[in-house]
């Protein structure tokens, strides 16, 4: 099944995204989490690809796993770190296994890197590869609703996401975001730059207080004054923390869910009690 298909259809979506373990030995507990997290029959579930592209063999392997749950997989894959030749391996491997759905990004620069040695610079650049290997995949961009931090300005970022989605993307999702706010005023931004893809809105659950400073500087987030009060009363107790977690993000998605906003990924970092609870919230809503 096709992603674009899903989005396009005028139903709500409510996806999931998971990530691949770092070594072999993890393997298990990941599938485990992926297996429970299907069985609540998300509308698909996402696999990133490990910085660097070290994962990338858990990446093939989750997302085989979610097509053979009947769930529909979308695969990440990120090029910073690839050469031609990797990304047209990994492309035939998920041909192969019959996944349709890619979400193709740059991936973060490490340091020291040799600019002038690089098959890819920008994501851009790997949509159109995916697409010359093969049009009939669908192919999705990351978006960022407060900028990408590497970009100068706005205008600049989504002439550059103009520049990505015209390569050939048939759908955004977004940086997490804790202000729906920020999302809302990006839609217009998108409308008045003619980027009219669908937009998946990107919500994570924070359900412990170790998540926060880790969330906040690997998204660069803004963190509403509501939201620190929260992690400020709660964040020392847990099972209070992982509650009102829940329920800012159920908010977040009802309050998305009621201004027209049909598409929604939860960043689930591996939790199956997690989605299940918003799933829950959610139940007579979507
Ligand atoms: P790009 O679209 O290439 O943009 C990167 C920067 O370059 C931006 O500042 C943009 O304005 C600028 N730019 C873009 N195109 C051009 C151009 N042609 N010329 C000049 N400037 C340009 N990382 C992983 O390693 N694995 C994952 O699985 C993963 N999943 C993600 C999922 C989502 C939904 C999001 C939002 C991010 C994810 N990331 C992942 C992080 C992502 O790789 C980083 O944010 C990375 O720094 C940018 O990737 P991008 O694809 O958005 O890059």
């Amino acid at each position: 099944m096709k992603i674009k298909d899903l989005l396009n259809s005028g139903n709500p979506t409510l996806s999931m995204e998971v990530f691949p373990p770092k070594t072999d030995a993890n393997i298990e507990s990941v599938e485990k989490a992926v297996a429970a997290i299907a069985k609540l029959s998300p509308s698909f579930m996402s696999v990133t690809y490990g910085a660097g592209g070290g994962t990338s063999v858990h990446t093939v392997r989750i997302a085989s796993n979610i097509r053979a749950t009947g769930v529909p997989a979308l695969a990440h894959l990120s090029c910073i770190s690839s050469t031609k030749e990797t990304v047209r391996t990994q492309l035939s491997k998920l041909q192969e296994l019959g996944i349709e759905n890619i979400l193709a990004l740059r991936g973060d620069k490490p340091e020291g890197l040799d600019e002038s040695r690089l098959d890819y610079h920008y994501a851009n650049e790997l949509v159109e590869d995916i697409k010359r290997f093969n049009p009939d995949f669908c192919v999705g961009g990351a978006c960022y609703p407060e900028g990408h931090p590497d970009a100068p300005d706005w205008k600049t970022d989504i002439k550059n996401l103009k520049r990505k989605v015209d390569a050939g993307c048939d759908f955004l999702t977004t940086q997490m975001f804790f202000d729906n706010g920020l999302f809302y005023s990006f839609l217009y931004r998108l409308r008045d730059a003619g980027i009219h893809v669908p937009v998946i809105a990107g919500i994570m659950p924070i359900t412990n207080e170790k998540q926060v400073s880790r969330t906040m500087k690997l998204s660069q987030a803004f963190m509403p004054t509501r939201f620190r009060a929260l992690v400020d009363r709660f964040g020392s107790n847990p099972e209070a923390m992982k509650q009102a977690g829940i329920i800012y993000a159920t908010d977040q998605i009802i309050d998305l869910l009621a201004n027209g906003v049909n598409n929604i990924h939860i960043y689930t970092m591996n939790k199956p009690d997690v989605s299940e609870a918003i799933m829950k919230n959610l139940s007579h809503l979507m």
